[in-house]
């Protein structure tokens, strides 16, 4: 430790244990809020003031909700919880030895420490790629995409207003491009085309919106490759049936201001979007701990990480092998590798909580962790989704509502829940996108 740090050090006012959680997304959230009451003095430290709700991410990227209505203030949310302070500050690094989570300025000391740190997406070795394709990621990031989809469709109004119109420029502004089909990639697939189609048509004289162009580019040979084959099969035709223009097995190899080459064929577009690859936070770097290939921890049955039993990774952050049960309960026969998705966290989170609770109890630990693997949800447009509950698949606007009704569930406070189905009742009503403005301009044109 440098002597700045040592006169920095975060003061430890408590006699109680110290539980550092860093990352305050589903897993870093749902650990704080399984401590409440516990004996132990929980610190909550993200790099952002907000709890966000991603799943719905791309309805503020594509102007249907506003930033507020899907995400909260984690200094709000967790008020109320006496034994939590919530810290915004970005972790840089953790001293196992000397038992220190290192911020920017200073570093905090843990008796148990809970790593909750995400993903982020990978370009695959071009980082440079992440200025010209950004990621859906944060709320930054859906400002800035909303920002340069709808600065595309202003500009290309403004040249189609002038003699001589340069048609080749214009198609390249309402050429939009979405590399990796996975749930995000559908889903802004799908919400673009409507939007072109429905929200934007009349509202433009010398452009019909309607020309807008979507392609999505998908490197395995289907789309949600995640998903079953005859699920993917219907999203594909659904997609196709919205006007996506859908391209599997095809490689971007090549990301710049004016677009893609993929497959070797160069396309012109003026907004590239990225979703196509996860690497894991660098947490697991932190530590020297053993990683898979994506650098998530590779955490041991109770979710600690191997050689330190005071430290847990868990969502996103983690890879997690263990038993699962479906939605009835009923145990599947081999363990499976945790997705990247909410429930992971959410469970994990709270498992780790338990395990605290008991052990600073004086208790015996609990069970080896379980996941109740409740299947899983995509959205593709304003009524069609498709379900996969394991032992049930739907398609359509049966598993719309059950998505619709999953995520208002899962939406943080009252008042968001009532406003984003009041939103979506309007918008489904009117076909209208609510938030059309976008602040950042010059960052959406710079980032051009
Ligand atoms: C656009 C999008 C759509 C998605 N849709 C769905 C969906 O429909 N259904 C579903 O189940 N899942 C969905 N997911 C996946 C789901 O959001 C993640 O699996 C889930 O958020 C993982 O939770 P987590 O707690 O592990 O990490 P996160 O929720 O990512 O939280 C990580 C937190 O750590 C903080 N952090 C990171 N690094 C640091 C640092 N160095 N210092 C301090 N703080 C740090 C971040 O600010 C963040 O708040 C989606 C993801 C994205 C990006």
């Amino acid at each position: 430790m440098t002597e700045g740090e040592k006169t920095h050090s975060y003061k430890k006012e408590t006699a109680k244990p110290r539980v550092v959680i860093v990352g305050g997304g589903f897993g870093g959230l749902c650990a704080a809020r399984g401590l409440a009451g516990a004996p132990v003095s929980v610190t909550l430290i993200d790099k952002r003031n907000y709890h966000l709700f991603r799943p719905m991410l791309y309805q503020v990227a594509t102007g249907l909700l506003s930033a507020d209505q899907i995400s909260g203030a984690l200094r709000s949310i967790l008020s109320r919880q006496v034994n939590v302070e919530v810290l915004m500050d970005e972790v840089s690094g953790v001293d196992t030895d000397k038992r220190l989570v290192r911020l920017k300025q200073h570093s905090i000391s843990y008796d148990y420490l809970v790593l909750a740190t995400g993903i982020r997406y990978n370009y695959f070795g071009h980082d440079e790629w992440r200025h010209v394709a950004p990621g859906l990621e944060s709320l930054d990031d859906a400002d800035l995409i909303r920002g340069k989809i709808l600065l595309a469709f202003e500009r290309a109004e403004e040249m189609a207003a002038l003699d001589h119109a340069d048609t080749e420029a214009i198609r390249q502004l309402l050429t939009f491009v979405l590399v990796g089909a996975g749930t995000v990639g559908v889903e802004m697939a799908s919400t673009l085309a409507e939007m072109s189609r429905m929200a934007l048509a009349h509202d433009f004289r010398h452009i019909d919106a309607r020309d807008a162009q979507i392609l999505l580019y998908e490197a395995a040979p289907r789309v949600l490759p995640t998903f079953p084959e005859d699920l993917s099969a219907k999203a594909q035709r659904h997609l196709e049936s919205l006007g996506v223009k859908i391209y599997t097995n095809t490689r971007v190899t090549s990301v710049d201001a004016d677009g893609v080459v993929a497959d070797g064929q160069r396309v012109r577009s003026s907004t590239v979007l990225w979703g196509a690859g996860v690497l894991a936070s660098p947490a697991g770097h932190w530590l020297g701990a053993a990683m898979d290939k994506s650098g998530k921890i590779i955490v041991g049955s109770d979710l600690s990480v191997p050689g330190h039993p005071e430290i847990f990774a868990i969502g996103d952050t983690a890879y997690v092998v263990a038993p699962s049960r479906n939605l009835l309960g009923i145990k599947a026969k081999e363990p499976m590798v945790m997705p990247g998705v909410a429930q992971p966290a959410i469970q994990g989170g709270r498992y780790v909580a338990a395990l605290i609770r008991r052990r600073v109890a004086g208790q015996r630990p609990p069970a080896p962790f379980w996941y109740w693997d409740k299947g899983d949800l995509a959205i593709a447009g304003r009524r069609y989704a498709l379900a996969d509950l394991r032992m049930l698949r739907f398609t359509g606007f049966p598993a719309w509502i059950v998505w619709a009704v999953v995520h208002i569930y899962f939406l943080i406070g009252f008042a968001n829940r009532l406003f984003v189905m009041l939103q979506w009742f309007l918008a489904f009503l009117t076909k209208r996108r609510q938030v059309r403005v976008f602040p950042g301009q010059e960052r959406a044109a710079e980032a051009k």
